[in-house]
């Protein structure tokens, strides 16, 4: 999933300050699967809007939300925002709670109205097993080799990223750049051997193909 968190309220504030209606596009993809900034959240920044703006900017927001499937699907947007914005009043913006995709999305379908980013994207990760902590796992690289690596990924999980691992830094299992982490290749490794897979352990990775990640990047579903 992708990973976000949401921006300061004082961040958000000060960026609706010139406007006298906004409308809080909240995503129950990513960003409201882990109570970023899907429906409840939503709602929740819509109340601190309203409290904020009266008491700190002396003056009455109109604040609407919304939420929708997917803020990276241009028809569920154009869809379930077209007939809101229609409503709304006075110099208006759109809040996204969603990641920078669905940010760039509402911005293509109605270029005339500011979209402001409600969060920060991080990165492509999983949920650990300590609650609130996520682990960046993939950098959508454009080239998995996970089958080969025993589904760890050396590209986002490596502090350099290196396809034979590993370093002259390990030490005893640790990574030199983080000692508190674990090595990515000594996982691979233990993880490889685990399969009785090892022999893909000592395979030379040739250097990856940058020239795959240059962007903008398009996919047309070939
Ligand atoms: S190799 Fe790593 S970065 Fe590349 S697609 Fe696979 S998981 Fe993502
Ligand atoms: S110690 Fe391991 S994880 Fe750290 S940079 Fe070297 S190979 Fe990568």
């Amino acid at each position: 999933m992708i990973v976000l968190k949401q921006k300061p309220l004082e961040w958000i504030l000060d960026a609706v300050k010139n406007y006298d209606s906004v409308l809080i596009v909240g995503c129950n993809g990513c960003s409201g699967i882990y109570q970023v900034g899907g429906e409840k959240q939503a709602e929740a920044m819509k109340l601190l809007l309203e409290m904020a703006s009266e008491i700190k900017l002396k003056k009455n927001l109109e604040v609407e939300t919304c939420t929708v499937l997917r803020q990276c699907d241009r028809d569920l947007v154009a869809s379930s925002l077209r007939p809101l914005i229609r409503r709304m009043k006075g110099h208006k913006a759109i809040l996204s709670m969603a990641c920078g995709v669905g940010v760039q999305t509402i911005s293509e379908i109605f270029p005339e109205i500011p979209v402001i980013p409600g969060c920060d994207t991080l990165f492509i990760g999983m949920r650990t097993k300590e609650f609130g902590e996520f682990y960046e796992f993939c950098r959508a690289c454009g080239d998995c080799i996970l089958f080969e690596t025993g589904g760890i990924c050396p590209v986002t999980r490596c502090a350099k990223g290196l396809l034979n691992g590993p370093c002259g830094g390990m030490r005893e299992g640790k990574c030199e750049v983080d000692p508190e982490r674990d090595c990515a290749w000594v996982l691979i490794y233990e993880r490889l051997k685990a399969q009785g897979r090892l022999d893909l352990f000592i395979k030379f990775r040739p250097p990856r193909d940058h020239r795959i990640t240059i962007g903008p990047r398009v996919w047309r579903g070939e």
